[in-house]
């Protein structure tokens, strides 16, 4: 799904530019370039992955407006509805498919976050029309819960360190990162399993492989 500019071949002077994932800084580079290194922050951008995490976001955003636009609770007329929503059903496989490219490369982090919040909501939504395996939703679930743990983790670890609130509190603190730790290795088994139950041709890079309790 790369697009290419056949009519630029002989003009590399023709530039585009993508916001850094990492620093927000405005990168350049040549049309037809594949990657790009951040001149501000030195990290390779693979711009395949970059544009499909783009699209994706916004095929997402566009569905997402159009379901809270057609209030269910109102549905005076069921046609509008049903188009609506069938509308809304085919950004969301078109986002799925865009992020499912993004998730190739590793994305920013909040960039992955973000993929990882759409990707779980979207495979949810699918299930009721059967569109996806009870596996798939099982894995993107996983992850959205994973990373919520971790997110919180980081939150208490920082609090503890801060030397925030009482004792109570922080004792308090203490065992939630206990069971914090616990519910972690848990996950862990489970998205073991189930990237070998779904057989990924390649297992998407959505979890954050820098995160340590
Ligand atoms: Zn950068």
């Amino acid at each position: 799904m790369e697009q290419k500019h056949p009519e630029e071949k002989d003009n590399p002077t023709q530039m585009d530019s993508i916001k850094c994932p990492h620093c927000a800084h405005d990168v350049q580079f040549p049309f037809e370039a594949r990657h790009v290194i951040c001149n501000n922050c030195r990290q390779r951008l693979d711009l395949t992955s970059q544009f499909a995490f783009l699209r994706g976001l916004a095929a997402f955003e566009e569905g997402q407006a159009i379901v809270q636009e057609v209030n269910p609770k109102k549905k005076r007329n069921l046609t509008k509805y049903n188009n609506s929503y069938k509308t809304a059903l085919n950004l969301f496989m078109e986002a799925y498919s865009s992020l499912q490219v993004a998730f190739q490369t590793r994305l920013g982090e909040i960039q992955r976050q973000v993929g990882v919040e759409m990707m779980a909501s979207m495979s949810q939504e699918f299930m009721k029309h059967l569109m996806v395996s009870g596996l798939e939703v099982s894995y993107w679930n996983s992850i959205m819960v994973e990373q919520t743990a971790q997110i919180e983790y980081d939150g208490l670890k920082e609090k503890l360190r801060q030397k925030e609130g009482g004792i109570i509190l922080r004792l308090r603190w203490v065992l939630r990162l206990r069971q914090l730790r616990k519910k972690q290795q848990e996950i862990n088994t489970k998205i073991a399993v189930l990237e070998n139950q779904i057989a990924f041709v390649d297992i998407p890079v959505a979890r954050n492989s820098k995160w340590k309790a």
